[in-house]
């Protein structure tokens, strides 16, 4: 008898220790996406796989119906997440999901504005305002000034002219415009980006609160050749709001070196613990790019994520 009362002893202690170590529970995120003038079929995947594979992240999906399809069943619980994560430019939302996404973010939620969901919704006023800058779908002078830098100084020019447009996709360095913020804190100042997309002559209210990353929009390849914001967050509210314009995705998993970058997903994963938490606990990992070097993640961290 006493070796049993003995034996549920060490198991009721077992299941405490378990219990315990279980304690960091995931945090929530949420992709929306299901329509874009991108290839949002391996975008969102790309996204998931990231988030996942950090170990800190639990990251459900939600679709919308298909360009011209009934809107009224796309109608997500924003709410029940601590970040959500934006793959999306297609049709308006229904006026339901419209409110229950603003009072998502005006109550104090995360956000990511991550890369062609900063086209969407040209004319809705307030999701301007929560992604600060935009480019296409008619964007023009009435959308806000455009936003580059002078001398490392912020240029607000409200000169006319349509927003948004990149050159032909390149590697390309990242130049650090804050090392202090909880999401770039330890990042070198320069590093190397994968082959993407660089956006240029993006217009908006421009409430930029920290601007993090800026790239020098190369004329010789198309570009605006100016120094262009590409990683910043947003003043609006109590909201934390990551918005980075990197991340052009292309055929496939396999094929699509913007989000294979260690860089890029260094930046999300920061990004989404910082919006979701306010907080950043990971340190830079050591396949990080350098000045000089890309790095790739092909396998989107599942050998490297940030608890492996
Ligand atoms: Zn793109």
């Amino acid at each position: 008898m006493k070796s049993i009362s003995k034996l549920i002893h060490l198991l009721a202690i077992a299941t405490t220790i378990i219990l315990s170590s279980c304690s960091h529970k995931p945090l929530r995120a949420l992709v929306v996406s299901g329509q874009n003038n991108h290839n949002w079929k391996v975008s969102h995947l790309a996204i998931k796989e990231i988030l996942d594979n950090s170990g800190m992240f639990a990251t459900d999906i939600a679709l919308t119906p298909p360009a011209g399809g009934n809107m009224s069943s796309f109608d997500p619980r924003f709410d029940k997440y601590d970040v959500v994560v934006l793959d999306y430019n297609g049709d308006r939302w229904s006026e339901t999901t419209d409110s229950a996404f603003l009072k998502y973010v005006q109550d104090g939620g995360g956000v990511i504005v991550y890369h062609a969901a900063d086209n969407a919704f040209a004319g809705w006023e307030e999701f301007n305002k929560i992604i600060a800058l935009g480019g296409w779908e008619g964007r023009n002078e009435k959308s806000g000034p455009y936003y580059y830098l002078q001398d490392g100084k912020p240029v607000l020019d409200h000169s006319p002219g349509h927003g948004g447009s990149h050159g032909m996709q390149r590697e390309y360095p990242m130049h650090c415009r804050n090392a202090n913020h909880p999401i770039t804190k330890d990042f070198p100042d320069n590093w190397m980006h994968a082959q993407d997309e660089m956006y240029d002559r993006m217009r908006g209210p421009a409430n930029i609160k920290e601007l993090l990353y800026s790239g020098k929009a190369d004329r010789n390849t198309g570009g605006s050749g100016r120094e262009e914001p590409l990683v910043f967050t947003v003043d609006y509210g109590k909201a934390r709001i990551f918005h980075i314009m990197l991340g052009h995705c292309g055929p496939s998993l396999a094929d699509t070196p913007a989000m294979q970058c260690a860089g890029f997903q260094t930046l999300l994963l920061r990004g989404a613990e910082w919006s979701a938490t306010g907080k950043v606990k990971q340190s830079l990992p050591a396949d990080f790019p350098t000045e000089r070097a890309v790095s790739l993640r092909k396998d989107y961290g599942k050998s490297n994520g940030v608890n492996k």
